[in-house]
């Protein structure tokens, strides 16, 4: 008998993890609580145009790059639409301390040639730098999609010295310039990187995917969740949204049911949830998980959250930029931007998202800041719409201060603007059901990595976890997870064979 599937949010773990056993035969069913899917893929429409709110750049989507080849195997690959950041400045950082500003070319060669331009004489240590990320990345069988041992893809006790190291420590052991340190940390903002405390293999699988080269969707995130909900829906599966699962019901370590906030029960085999686990756990029967489980997933730091600007651009005022922009402030607070701080923002990413035909002006522009959670924490209890005067006027402010870096690089750019639209942590945290609007949920810690290792098997026999806080985050990593949550159900490295004989 065909064996059911109940998924609890469609954010981009639950639409990966319920697109691939939908193909594989198996009866889907997605809650999401929001009134449409996506999560961080989601998007919404505002001053008439499209704005993403979570997935800005992606990786893993070069030729034959590990998420394009999930989504060959989903069969959506040709309808994806994506646009290639320029391959000889993918990126741009500017440093205000000494207004320097780096351009970075794709690839391991161009990497290391458009660095070694401002630094030749780190030319040889930058070469090593690279071979050991590309070393590190290597090393993760998930990450390479080739079959491993269990449900982790990584071994952490056979990995390379470097693996484990801090990330800020395993940069200095090859790179000797301290500026040349802080431009090659720029990717932490990706990871929501802690000086001393987030592993090197974090840093090496995202800088190596950055460096294989980085990509932006078209137009919306949300047409690619689309793309993914069509494979559940055309492989006879159902998607709910304005159904938020508010209690899951449970007889001894099974659970027999989900009931939502609509008073409707779901009811299915198998139970797999793409929210935060210490969301899960408070919608979960207390006497159904043991108290030292609750507690390890309390423990876990989350990374730190961000305040983004959505910006309407006038007519034929900004030129579209074909790469990214990470403004920095000092070199020296490369790995400060989970600390509050006075001098906020310490930095932010910019861009100008692409458009099908995209002509010579950009239509919209987008910043994401990181900002840590405690900066709102006083309005934490208040709910969208109704934060307070307050509240208001600190966003008024931040916006202001992001404007005027803003015009420090790109001077009358405040003039280009037709609109603003600011959000804050608490707007990540209400949006995605996010414990403390984490942008990339719970942080790993080489000091202690097991407590950040949650493992896709829970105390509950029925019940998996998918998403970012188990292995990986952000687009190239939810995707991998959800292969090895779905492998979880359907056998080990079940998915990952198929992957390799359609090679
Ligand atoms: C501002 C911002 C910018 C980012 N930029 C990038 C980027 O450029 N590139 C990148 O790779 N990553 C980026 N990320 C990270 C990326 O968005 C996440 O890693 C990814 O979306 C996590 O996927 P997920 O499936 O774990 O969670 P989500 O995508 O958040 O999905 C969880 C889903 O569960 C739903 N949900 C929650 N509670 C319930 C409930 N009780 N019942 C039903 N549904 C529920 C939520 O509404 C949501 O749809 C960014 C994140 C943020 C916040």
């Amino acid at each position: 008998m065909t064996k059911s599937v109940l998924i609890i949010g469609a954010g981009l773990g639950g639409l990966f993890t319920g697109a691939i056993l939908a193909k594989e035969g198996l009866k889907v069913t997605v809650l999401e609580k929001n009134s449409s899917i996506g999560g961080g893929l989601q998007s919404f429409c505002r001053f008439n145009e499209v704005f993403d709110t979570g997935m800005h750049i992606v990786c893993g989507m070069q030729p034959n790059g590990n998420i394009r080849r999930i989504c060959r195997y989903l069969g959506i690959e040709d309808k994806i639409k994506i646009r290639q950041n320029n391959s000889d400045c993918c990126d741009v950082l500017y440093f205000e301390e000494d207004h320097q500003r780096y351009s970075i070319a794709t690839g391991k060669e161009g990497f290391i040639r458009s660095l070694s331009n401002y630094f030749p004489d780190e030319k040889e240590n930058l070469e090593e730098y690279v071979k050991a990320i590309f070393n590190i990345s290597n090393k993760v069988d998930l990450f390479n999609l080739r079959p491993s041992e269990g449900y982790v893809g990584m071994d952490f006790f056979q990995s390379t010295d470097d693996f484990l190291m801090p990330a800020d420590g395993f940069i200095a052991k090859y790179i000797k310039n301290p500026k040349l340190r802080s431009i090659v940390a720029y990717t932490n903002t990706l990871y929501g990187g802690r000086a001393g405390v987030t592993p090197a293999y974090i840093h090496a699988i995202i800088s190596s995917s950055y460096i294989n080269g980085i990509s932006r969707f078209e137009n919306s995130s949300g047409d690619f969740a689309k793309l993914l909900a069509n494979v559940i829906t055309d492989n006879g599966g159902e998607i709910y949204t304005n159904e938020k699962a508010a209690c899951i019901l449970t007889e001894g370590r099974n659970i027999t049911g989900v009931k939502t906030d609509n008073d409707n029960l779901y009811q299915s085999d198998i139970y797999i949830s793409d929210i935060h686990p210490c969301s899960l756990i408070k919608i979960t029967d207390s006497q159904a998980l043991p108290k030292s489980y609750r507690s390890r997933l309390e423990c876990i730091p989350n990374s730190y959250s961000a305040f983004s600007l959505y910006i309407k651009l006038k007519n034929s005022a900004f030129e579209y930029l074909d790469y990214c922009e990470y403004f920095m402030t000092d070199y020296s607070k490369v790995w400060d931007f989970g600390k509050v701080s006075d001098q906020w923002p310490l930095g932010f990413m910019f861009m100008t998202p692409p458009r099908t035909g995209q002509g010579r002006y950009a239509a919209t522009a987008l910043v994401t800041a990181p900002m840590p959670f405690d900066t709102v924490r006083q309005w934490e209890k208040t709910i969208s719409g109704h934060r307070g005067h307050d509240y208001e006027t600190f966003k008024h402010i931040q916006t202001v201060n992001i404007l005027k870096q803003l015009d420090k690089f790109h001077p009358g750019f405040q003039g280009c603007i037709e609109n603003v639209l600011s959000s804050t942590p608490l707007t990540i945290r209400d949006y995605y059901g996010v414990v403390d609007g984490a942008l990339f949920g719970f942080s790993k810690d080489c000091n202690n990595i097991m407590l950040s290792q949650v493992p896709v098997a829970t105390k509950l026999s029925n019940l998996f976890l998918t998403g970012q806080n188990v292995s990986l985050h952000g687009f190239c990593g939810v995707p991998l997870t959800a292969v090895m949550t779905s492998e979880a159900v359907l056998g080990n490295n079940y998915i990952i064979n198929k992957l390799r004989n359609e090679q």
